[in-house]
């Protein structure tokens, strides 16, 4: 199934052209993920949160290649990663030196990188030698596939632009659910570092707007309104203190954006952290 880049294949339009096409397309379809992040610890703690993307990963298909869509990564403009072999990032401050000393050293796919941009006509897409994966991406699939023998890349989100812009994007790349690739929103649905309780920050605990909103946002999901997703700010007079900036909720839009309308949708992880975060996670497919 794996084509060396240069062979001959057929495009979606029909017409017969030389590809530089990493993954040939498949009857099967991978899952999408959204994945609420949470703190950078959950990247080296064994906890229930870092429990189930390891579980996760056992049923789902081995993926071809990894592509992760994370709320650390906002750019102007779009970018795919492109390197050889991706840095791993340490993103943040105030953690233990373990933290920082974590290194994952998935590689990169040029080909596939090249391919996604192809994909993505609304706008032209760079391709990246410079970022690499950040800890939206590492602390999650270090535990989901510890052996590191997946490639892994990194889309970046335009932040100059809306969640529409975000959800119509994300739908060019349906095509790398057929090939294979396992697509990954990382971020938090319900993300306020400004309000967090301190005195509760390693407990299930959530303010009353925080599980209203964990609660609007799963109906939503699972009543496929769209729509109401992406127009967030009227969802309710709570939106606002749980997205009080989109960089953790756009990854969500770009899961959705992916979404079949066949695919089952499961939750997991379904939990408020420290007043203000939800780790809610969702399945589609
Ligand atoms: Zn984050």
């Amino acid at each position: 199934m794996h084509l060396m880049g240069g062979t001959i294949g057929l495009s979606s339009t029909g017409i017969l052209h030389s590809l530089v096409n990493s993954f040939a397309e498949t009857d099967a379809i991978m899952p999408v993920l959204f994945v609420g992040h949470g703190s950078p610890m959950n990247g080296i703690e064994d906890n229930e949160f870092s429990q189930y993307w390891k579980k996760l990963a056992t049923e789902i298909e081995k993926p071809k290649a990894i592509l992760c869509v994370s709320a650390h990564w906002l750019t102007k403009g779009t970018f795919v990663t492109a390197m050889e072999k991706p840095q791993t990032i340490h993103d943040f401050g105030g953690f233990p030196q373990a933290l920082f000393d974590v290194e994952y050293p998935a590689l990169g796919d040029p080909k596939l990188a090249e391919e996604t941009s192809k994909l993505i006509t609304s706008t032209t897409v760079g391709l990246d030698h410079d970022w690499g994966m950040d800890h939206g991406t590492w602390t999650i699939v270090r535990h989901m596939y510890p052996n590191a023998d997946i490639p892994v890349l990194q889309l970046s989100i335009d932040y100059n632009q809306n969640a529409q812009y975000h959800y119509d994007l994300s739908k060019q790349l349906s095509s790398l659910r057929k090939k294979g690739v396992l697509i990954i929103g990382s971020g938090n649905m319900v993300h306020n570092l400004g309000m967090v309780a301190w005195n509760k920050i390693t407990e299930n605990y959530g303010f009353d707007w925080t599980l209203e909103m964990n609660e609007i946002f799963k109906n939503k999901i699972e009543d496929n309104d769209h729509t109401a997703l992406i127009q967030y700010e009227k969802l309710s007079t709570s939106s606002l203190l749980a997205i009080p900036t989109p960089d953790h909720y756009y990854p969500l839009i770009y899961s959705l954006g992916l979404k079949e309308e066949k695919d089952t949708i499961t939750f997991f992880n379904d939990k408020p952290m420290a007043g203000s975060l939800t780790m809610t996670s969702v399945r589609f497919g």
